[in-house]
């Protein structure tokens, strides 16, 4: 998954430091991000400090966000300018399936965090220029002293089974077209395994159980922690589809299911394993 970057070594512990000229920047611009081109292959890596300076707002404000091995990676916060000579904007979705993994968490994570800070500028209870605290990763209000946390969002991705069957949805909204799980976000006052129930039930009206826990992943470029669930038809097969949020909802065997592994997603790994009798 995208974010397993063996044999590199991601540490996301806060640290309150100022970036050097050979640090990392992730600059965005939109649902862009500012990279250094390397050949005409379009091989790319992040740009320095240094490189970037120029298309960094004015004031700049750097915050740092985590290390990959010994190099230190921070977000520019607001909107990246005109991109130097040799730096060049890319859609975000291009880190998705970035062949060098650790670039596509380094993305979804800079992402993420890039999003909050952006959007916390005021506090939510006085309305005050919030700050950055130095302490923790977190961001303070002077008056009220209210402290904000980057939110994550838990959700569920569930694989329903019946024996030699998985059930596999198409979303009706959103970018994603292939083929997925059935997914939601966690509520308010439920388990993680009530989700799974009621997000199965309320999209395809089937009952499931012997609801299992199988992994979990970070999902930045949505700002989700995705918990991935295993569980067993409980009665009818038959689907009663939500069609506001799912487009199909089919039970597809075994030795029909086309999807490989991407080595990103968790939906796909977990779709890969029930194929190869591992789920
Ligand atoms: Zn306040």
């Amino acid at each position: 998954m995208i974010q397993d970057i063996e044999p590199h070594r991601f540490d996301n512990a806060f640290r309150s430091t100022e970036p050097q000229q050979d640090d990392r920047m992730m600059v965005f611009a939109g649902r862009t991000m500012l990279v250094h081109l390397l050949d005409e292959a379009g091989t790319f890596e992040f740009p320095t400090y240094g490189h970037t300076e120029p298309a960094l707002p004015h004031p700049a404000v750097c915050v740092y966000a985590f290390s990959i091995d010994d190099e230190k990676y921070f977000v520019s916060l607001g909107e990246g300018g005109d991109a130097p000579a040799g730096l060049a904007y890319v859609p975000l979705e291009t880190f998705r399936m970035a062949t060098r993994k650790h670039m596509g968490h380094a993305a979804q994570t800079g992402w993420h965090l890039h999003r909050w800070y952006t959007r916390s500028k005021h506090c939510g209870a006085c309305g005050s220029e919030m700050r950055h605290t130095v302490e923790e990763r977190a961001m303070e209000c002077p008056v009220c002293g209210n402290r904000y946390y980057p939110p994550i969002s838990p959700a569920v991705i569930v694989a329903v089974t019946d024996g030699d069957k998985l059930l596999m949805t198409r979303y009706s909204r959103g970018a994603y077209r292939l083929r997925a799980l059935v997914a939601g976000f966690c509520e308010i006052g439920e388990t993680a395994e009530q989700t799974v129930a009621r997000e199965v039930l309320e999209e395809t009206g089937l009952r499931v159980k012997n609801i299992r826990y199988y992994k979990s992943q970070p999902w930045g470029y949505a700002g989700d922690l995705l918990l991935g669930y295993v569980c067993d038809l409980d009665g009818s097969p038959e689907v009663s589809l939500d069609d506001a949020e799912l487009a199909s909802a089919e039970w597809v065997p075994r030795d029909e299911i086309v999807e490989e592994d991407d080595g990103a997603s968790l939906t796909r790994e977990m779709i890969a394993r029930f194929k190869n009798g591992l789920l």
